[in-house]
């Protein structure tokens, strides 16, 4: 099954994580949760986004291209704070 592109990253934003009732500055158009796992708030100057080539299941979904598998990953810049988070899901498990 394969999932547009489109489909994970703008639902992020609306189902959200953890939504506290302060300060969330999540525009509209940002397809990342609006915090990382430890709880720093996520912005456009907040995080670092990158690609990471990944062949796990999660990275296949996308693509039929083996070429371009692989995860935005987006990190946290908060000093000291390892959270990364992946899209589409980072599935780590045996390669097939
Ligand atoms: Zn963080
Ligand atoms: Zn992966």
């Amino acid at each position: 099954m394969r999932r547009e592109f489109g489909g994970t990253r703008t639902s992020s934003c609306r189902t959200g994580v953890l939504i506290v009732g302060m300060g969330v500055r999540c525009p509209a158009w940002w397809p990342y949760p609006d915090r990382c796992g430890n709880g720093h708030e996520w912005g456009p100057e907040l995080v670092l986004v990158s690609w990471q080539q990944c062949h796990c299941p999660g990275a296949q979904r996308l693509h039929p291209d083996r070429a371009i598998w692989g995860h935005f990953t987006v990190a946290c810049r908060e000093p000291g704070c390892r959270s990364v988070w992946y899209d589409p899901p980072h599935e780590p498990g045996p390669e097939a």
